[in-house]
């Protein structure tokens, strides 16, 4: 097993990569590396593998974000291998790592081969489900000056691309499609459950009170 040391440096290195505020900033990741952690308990995963790609999976959102490149796995994984190269990861857990971080993106729904990409898939959408991702959403939502919610619009419609027409509105887009069952590990869908039904009440409060009927 690599040392924790090594890990720290790994952070150290790799920070200027990650906006300063706003949903990808540098705490995302050090939650889904928690999270990964957790998964991990009790199960043959190579924790190496886990923590090496839990660190390095968004290491590419800040450029696809800025439109340099198209797709943040992809290029992610890239990055990636010539950071750990640099660093002497042992050649083989590369090979994991880059796996594992081209396959983690939830938009692309890719089947994860591996049980620790499956744990990296599952930590990083557990990361779109809960309270946090809430704080996220409104973030993300601000940064752009999109309304919290058009209630004349229905849910439902089909957009080109990013676009959407409220907050309220990517959440029905986005974060309600993560069912619980579409979640890899059994403990992850445990928590998914939860932070599901957080969502879902907070969705619910939220439009009573738009309604004026809370
Ligand atoms: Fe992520």
């Amino acid at each position: 097993m690599i040392k924790e040391s090594f890990f720290k440096e790994l952070r150290a290195k790799i920070q200027s990569n990650f906006e300063e505020g706003g949903s990808h900033a540098f705490d995302h990741t050090e939650r889904v590396y928690n999270l990964s952690l957790k998964l991990s308990k009790n199960k043959k995963v190579d924790l190496d593998v886990i923590k090496a790609s839990a660190l390095l999976h968004d290491i590419a959102r800040l450029k696809e974000d800025n439109n340099e490149i198209e797709c943040h796995a992809e290029h992610g994984s890239k990055m990636a291998e010539e950071i750990l190269k640099e660093m002497n990861f042992p050649e083989e857990k590369i090979k994991q790592v880059i796996y594992s971080i081209k396959v983690h993106r939830h938009s692309k729904k890719i089947k994860a081969e591996t049980k620790e990409a499956e744990i990296l898939q599952d930590a990083d959408r557990l990361e779109a489900l809960g309270a946090i991702t809430i704080a996220r959403m409104f973030s993300t939502g601000g940064k752009i000056n999109m309304p919290l919610y058009k209630p004349e619009i229905p849910f439902g419609k089909v957009h080109e691309g990013y676009h959407m027409d409220s907050t309220i509105h990517a959440f029905h887009a986005k974060i309600l499609k993560l069912t619980p069952e579409t979640f890899n590990t059994k403990e992850a869908k445990k928590i998914a459950k939860e932070r599901y039904r957080f969502v879902e009440e907070f969705l619910d409060q939220f439009l009573k009170e738009w309604k004026g009927e809370l």
